[in-house]
């Protein structure tokens, strides 16, 4: 059973701002609730009012937002995400790492905001956002800020979302020319299971075919998602050899700081780094070389 509750729909975002200003910690943002609910129905969280976000028009879609980038509305629901022309277009990373977010059930719940609002270490999107070197904006009665993805998240449950403000959208920038980008996630099932371990690279490669940016980030390894700066640099810099690789994967392992729990122990969750931080990179180098062999 959910515990009572009241419910409040705003027409607008400015509508909805100036309720939370009102309502203070009474009130909790609703947008498809697969979290909220599941909180309330098992983990005894007892808000007095949802704001359901679901019915401003201005949270949702996803369209073109200049300078090669794309603006997705905080409440567009996963599966929208997942399937949408520009998205697979610009940043295909995204589409398919959303893609693997629980079942196309939840996916057409739960929102993009959502995922993110809710802090977790293990947030799918948020890893593959932090290799698109993402932003988020946030509204408020008081105005309007932009935060990039890296120092969005603080701790476990914990966001930069002050009390009062709302996250509007999420820009997310195109994938760089010459780059292959990849998600993979380590669960017991392959459909509606959080991550044990989750990884998304991104490699921009020189025409020699040398590594010169990477992006490397890893889920449910630390309080938060994490970029992981030290393993980026040593992928970069030239072609990525056995040797090269040995020592980002290293590097890799030192930074994730996992912790054991009921999903899995620190030290499995640590050897999980290390076996997808490599797939992930290989596959990025293949998927790159076989686009070049296309290209001739
Ligand atoms: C069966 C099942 C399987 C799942 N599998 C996965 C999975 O594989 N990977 C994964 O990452 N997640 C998974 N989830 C978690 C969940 O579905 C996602 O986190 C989802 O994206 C949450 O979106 P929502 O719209 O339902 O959020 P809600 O439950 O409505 O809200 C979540 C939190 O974000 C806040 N919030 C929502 N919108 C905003 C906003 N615009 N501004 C500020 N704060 C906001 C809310 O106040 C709340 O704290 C799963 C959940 C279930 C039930």
């Amino acid at each position: 059973m959910l515990p009572e509750f009241e419910l409040v729909q705003p027409e607008n975002l400015n509508e909805a701002t100036d309720i939370l200003l009102d309502l203070g910690e009474k009130a909790c943002l609703l947008a498809g609730g697969t979290d909220v609910f599941t909180a309330m129905r098992e983990k005894g969280f007892e808000p007095e009012v949802l704001v359901d976000l679901k019915t401003i028009k201005e949270l949702r879609g996803i369209g073109p937002a200049g300078d090669h980038r794309v603006s997705i509305g905080a409440t567009t629901n996963l599966r929208e995400v997942e399937t949408s022309n520009l998205v697979r277009e610009v940043c295909p990373v995204l589409a398919e790492t959303v893609g693997k977010i629980g079942s196309i059930q939840v996916r057409n719940r739960g929102t993009i905001g959502g995922n993110l609002g809710n802090g977790s270490p293990a947030a799918d999107s948020a890893v593959a956002l932090l290799i698109l070197d993402a932003e988020v904006e946030l509204e408020s009665s008081a105005g309007r800020r932009t935060v990039p993805i890296e120092s969005f998240f603080i701790g476990p449950g914990e966001t930069a979302i002050k009390r009062g403000e709302i996250l509007r959208r999420v820009f997310v920038n195109a994938i760089k020319p010459a780059t292959s980008a990849v998600f993979l996630k380590y669960g017991p099932r392959q459909a509606m299971d959080c991550a044990i371990v989750s990884v998304a690279v991104a490699l921009t490669f020189d025409p020699s075919g040398g590594c010169q940016r990477a992006r490397v980030a890893l889920g449910a390894v630390a309080p938060t998602p994490i970029r992981a700066r030290q393993t980026e640099a040593l992928l970069m810099g030239g072609e990525i050899t056995q040797e090269r690789l040995e020592k980002a994967l290293e590097a890799a392992r030192a930074e994730a700081r996992p912790i054991s729990d009921i999903r899995a122990s620190a030290g499995y969750r640590s050897h999980l780094v290390e076996v997808l931080v490599k797939r992930a990179v290989k596959k990025a180098v293949d998927q790159h070389g076989a686009a070049m062999n296309r290209s001739r």
